[in-house]
């Protein structure tokens, strides 16, 4: 049986899985797909917020460092498909077997909801962005447009119109769903061109974006940017866990100052949790307090 398992490979997971080394405490960490380990943030063109990262690191690079320091000598490469939690020997299922252990500690993050078009992926990192404070700052005087009429995408549109030339907002319905402030906010912006009844048909730009095929209101139309940040919502990797976690009403892991779950022995750190800003920072440092409370709790029981 094993002391805890960490489960996710994003900064909130090395911030914990660090912990545990420091306290000589074992664990193992199931990092999830292969194509995502490190997490979003190997997403991020260059690492902005993060104290002592090299200005201009890349996502990948940064996160690199990140698992040296850590070392893999723990890591499961498997993924997690389903949990027990109903006794306190907690089993965590995994692609290829199955996992005893004293405590866990839930790192899963969120996954960005996407445009669903054809060549998105190609185009992440190459002008096509899921965070507005992240990558803002790389298309200064630039055109740029957002997709998304709810609140996080027009304190996207509001903020970027300080940066960019100006900035196109995407809307798909006829009205915006932001809360009144934000709508007059973006009222008083005078670079922003908002497009109702809009969705995107195609994007266009041999490496990076270069301009987009819209239909607005039945009619086909191209707009020349540089870069689409998508704002239509992101859903929590919390699915397996909800048959035994307390989700608050968009799906995230409530959790206590503990970083505990409603499950004694079940921590959560890092963009799962409900009511964090979702900061690569705050990520890192949620993980990190999961795992010293997850080692005190480790000591302290009588397994039954
Ligand atoms: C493009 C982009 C740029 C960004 N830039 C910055 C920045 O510059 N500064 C900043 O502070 N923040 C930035 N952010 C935000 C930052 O990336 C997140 O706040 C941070 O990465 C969250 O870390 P996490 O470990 O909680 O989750 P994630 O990074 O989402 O990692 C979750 C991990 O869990 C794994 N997982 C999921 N489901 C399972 C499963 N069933 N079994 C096993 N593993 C699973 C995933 O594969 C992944 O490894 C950026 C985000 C994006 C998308």
């Amino acid at each position: 049986m094993e002391e805890i398992v960490i489960i996710g490979s994003g900064i909130a997971g090395y911030s914990a899985a660090m912990c545990l080394n420091q306290l000589s405490c074992g664990y193992k960490l199931i990092t999830g797909n292969i194509n995502n380990i490190g997490g979003q943030l190997n997403k991020a063109t260059q690492i902005e917020n993060y104290p002592g990262a090299e200005v201009g690191i890349s996502g990948i690079n940064f996160m690199n460092i990140v698992k040296n320091d850590v070392g893999t000598d723990n890591f499961v490469y498997d993924e997690v498909i389903d949990v027990d939690f109903s006794t306190n020997i907690f089993k965590i299922k995994t692609n290829k077997g199955l996992l005893e252990s004293k405590s866990v500690i839930i790192c899963t993050g969120k996954s960005y909801n996407k445009l669903n078009i054809n060549n998105e992926d190609f185009y992440v990192g190459k002008g096509i962005s899921y965070c507005v404070m992240c990558d803002s700052f790389l298309y200064r005087n630039k055109s740029v447009c957002v997709v998304g009429g709810g609140d996080s995408a027009i304190r996207g549109v509001i903020h970027l119109s300080k940066i960019a030339k100006n900035v196109h907002l995407l809307v798909r319905s006829d009205k915006l769903r932001a809360n009144n402030k934000l709508v007059e906010g973006l009222n008083e912006c005078q670079n922003v061109i908002i497009h109702y009844n809009t969705t995107i048909q195609n994007i266009n730009g041999e490496n990076y974006v270069e301009s987009i095929d819209i239909i607005k209101n039945m009619e086909h139309t191209r707009l020349d940017i540089d870069c689409i940040f998508v704002m239509i919502g992101s859903t929590p990797n919390t699915d397996i866990f909800s048959k035994y976690i307390d989700l608050d009403n968009n799906g995230y892991i409530i959790t206590d100052a503990k970083n505990e779950t409603n499950i004694n022995g079940v921590f959560a750190g890092g963009d799962v949790q409900s009511n964090t800003y979702k900061q690569a920072i705050i990520a890192a440092g949620n993980g990190y307090n999961a795992a010293i409370n997850a080692y005190y709790y480790v000591k302290s029981i009588q397994l039954k």
